[in-house]
């Protein structure tokens, strides 16, 4: 059975997340503070985490922060209150491997621990390169190294996040096509249900603020307007 370890300071959002993770066939251990989930974490293994933001004694991010420097590597879904968090939290890329916005749907959380407990079984298995994807794909003054998970933006080296970094090689990889948000959710995220797209967005604009000269007038990451996203490279 699989374990998920909730760090979650809201009685009712406890209550809520376990019966139907239970329901689901998870076993649930439940932290209602920050230190004491942090600790709980570093001792055990668990399939993955949901992580509140604001707890007593130690936050979220710090608790994130602090399991990353310890290198316990368990997928961990943060779960915030606000919409303006979301950026803060991508932004400061502390290892969080997803987030949930609060008010959530019980359905929601369920598909997105689903989904990321897939991916990480799927990559696990160290499965090599399809044969599609190229050793090296390169346009104009960016070239990136599938297989180091490499990305140098005129001669230099530049870091990307795993997601970024999986979002920016499916755009090259199908380059001047026009991409709707719910296919790259669906691609990068595993998400196989009409999802919150916004961790589309957020990831683009990351992306162009990394790759762009102009992220505001982007090159090559173009917007679909209310569709999705395209990265056009000029023959
Ligand atoms: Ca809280």
């Amino acid at each position: 059975m699989k374990k998920v370890l909730i760090i979650e300071d809201e009685l009712s959002i406890v209550k809520l997340l376990q019966y139907n993770l239970e329901k689901e066939n998870y076993s649930v251990e439940v932290a209602m503070d920050g230190e004491e989930g942090l600790n709980l974490a570093l001792e055990n293994e668990y399939a993955i985490i949901l992580l509140d933001l604001m707890l007593p004694s130690k936050d979220g991010m710090e608790i994130c922060k602090e399991l990353r420097g310890e290198k316990v590597d368990t997928p961990i879904i943060m779960l915030t209150a606000k919409d303006s968090e979301i950026d803060k939290i991508v932004g400061l890329e502390i290892g969080a491997d997803d987030y949930i916005t609060k008010p959530f749907s019980p359905r929601e959380v369920i598909a997105r621990i689903k989904a990321i407990i897939r991916r990480v079984e799927k990559n696990s298995k160290h499965e090599p390169l399809p044969e599609t994807i190229e050793k090296v794909i390169k346009f104009d003054d960016i070239v990136i190294y599938p297989e180091n998970f490499e990305v140098y933006v005129k001669e230099k080296k530049v870091d990307f996040t795993p997601k970024e970094f999986e979002l920016l090689l499916y755009l090259a990889e199908n380059k001047n096509r026009i991409l709707s948000r719910e296919q790259l959710l669906l691609a990068i995220w595993d998400y196989d249900f009409t999802g919150e797209t916004r961790i589309v967005d957020v990831h683009i604009s990351h992306l162009r603020d990394k790759i762009e000269e102009n992220p505001k007038k982007p090159y090559y990451i173009k917007t679909a307007r209310g569709f999705g996203y395209k990265l056009e490279v000029p023959k």
